[in-house]
């Protein structure tokens, strides 16, 4: 069996790896490159194989930078199957399209052609085939499983076979435990694995305060009369953030001011979260099962058009938003950080991950003024960070999942991570674990 790694190495985003037994080929994760420009370009960049030949694509989950190249691999030629969990099926088809709309935007913008159209969404989700946890998958040489990763509603590792050896992709895996999905599970037999480092380098402080801390962001803003932004990833982030207000409201814990969710796109993929309550960790499934919406309450209105998001503006503080993108990158969230950066009672909240070129990390970075839509805007208001949101597991945890599989692994290779944690993980697991592990370098391949 051989491997190829294609993207998501030296680098966060863009996981992209092919498996090779037999003259047979098949891809796991086609994503997007994220965070700046020069990423965003190698997105246009002719796939360095022939789509053509390739018999599956293998998807971890429906974060974009694990699918968004899939509707260019259906374009430029790809005819296989692309293999998920149900859920991740279901929430990648609302984030592709998500995704064109943003992309067809920028391609405007730049008078380029965009790099897929709904068209090519549409029948990438053709070709898509649901399978669930544990439940055997056979393409051709490689029999696969799906583990869930506990990162995301419907995440998956997942373990692949062929010419006698086994091999694990680990996608994204969680910070287990999470607010609303199940724990990431642990096998004990694969012979190589690789494994993501987004927070290879560190160690989620505070997790079990993540609720406390929300709540006094919550308090303060109010307190001081200003507005709370949220910029936050549509998928998973904005639910918990979500459960937890609810179960504040619910408890009497905070006070009832207005709490906008501005992003069409989180609507959409909230109301999918009903159809898999099934997936949902012990506790929230209980609470599910009485009848109670877990990710609603009192004082929750939903944004959906242009004209309802224009409309936050004209109500007064103190109020919360959440919106996207994530990052800052792009979305609804930048008019509401246009307005209320310069503002000292305002706090801008991060709950995620932010990328090396993004808006967000820029603000993390500590810079007094950036440019949003074009204008110079004084950063003023109030940055507050809740690491414990992370959907990412850290160094510890990373560890931990790894240990059951001491015995039997071979290698491990480290990727989806920037170069620094990539680096500081690898030494770790060889040092902690004494297991031959590497941070391998772009289109490297591997007898295995
Ligand atoms: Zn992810």
């Amino acid at each position: 069996m051989k491997l190829t790694f294609y993207g998501g190495v030296g680098e966060v985003t863009g996981s992209n790896y092919m498996l090779e037994s037999g003259g047979e080929k098949i891809l796991i994760d086609c994503g997007l490159h994220q965070g700046s420009h020069y990423a965003e370009r190698l997105n246009f960049e002719p796939f360095p194989y022939d789509p053509k030949t390739i018999s599956a694509v293998l998807v971890t989950h429906a974060h974009i930078d694990h699918t968004g190249r899939l509707p260019k691999l259906f374009k430029d030629g790809f005819r296989g199957n692309i293999f998920s969990t149900p859920a991740t099926k279901d929430f990648s088809e609302l984030l592709l399209l998500d995704s064109e709309n943003i992309l067809f935007k920028e391609a405007e913008r730049e008078k380029k052609p965009p790099l897929y159209t709904v068209d090519d969404v549409n029948r990438a989700m053709g070709i898509w085939r649901k399978i669930d946890y544990h439940v055997p998958l056979v393409v051709g040489n490689f029999k696969a499983e799906f583990f869930d990763a506990g990162h995301i509603l419907g995440s998956a590792f997942i373990k692949i076979e062929a010419d006698g050896k086994s091999i694990i992709f680990s996608g994204d895996l969680g910070n287990s435990p999470a607010p609303i999905i199940q724990p990431l599970e642990k096998i004990e037999d694969p012979d190589y694995c690789l494994i993501e480092s987004t927070y290879g380098d560190r160690i989620h402080e505070d997790v079990d305060k993540r609720q406390e801390m929300l709540e006094d962001a919550i308090e303060n803003t109010v307190k001081a009369g200003g507005t709370l932004l949220i910029p936050t990833f549509a998928m998973e982030r904005t639910q918990e953030i979500l459960y937890h207000m609810y179960q504040l409201f619910k408890e009497g814990r905070i006070p009832r001011v207005p709490v906008f969710m501005d992003s069409p796109l989180a609507i959409k993929l909230t109301a999918v979260y009903k159809k898999y309550e099934s997936y949902f960790n012990k506790e929230t499934y209980a609470i599910a099962k009485t009848g109670d919406d877990i990710l609603n309450f009192p004082g929750l209105r939903l944004a959906l058009t242009t004209e309802q998001s224009k409309d936050i503006n004209g109500v007064p503080p103190p109020k919360i938003i959440i919106a996207g993108s994530g990052m800052s990158n792009g979305g609804r969230i930048l008019h509401h950080e246009l307005r209320y950066f310069p503002d000292p009672k305002s706090a801008v909240l991060f709950v995620g991950y932010q990328a090396m070129g993004s808006l967000g990390r820029e603000i993390l970075d500590g810079a007094s003024e950036v440019k949003i839509l074009g204008e110079k805007v004084p950063v003023r208001c109030k940055k507050i960070v809740i690491p414990g949101y992370s959907a990412h597991a850290d160094q510890p945890h990373l560890i931990d999942w790894l240990r059951p599989m001491r015995k039997n692994l071979k290698k491990v290779f480290v990727v989806q991570g920037e170069s620094e944690s990539g680096g500081v993980l690898a030494q770790k697991i060889t040092d902690e674990l004494a297991i031959l592990a590497e941070v391998p370098k772009p289109e490297e391949k591997v007898e295995l």
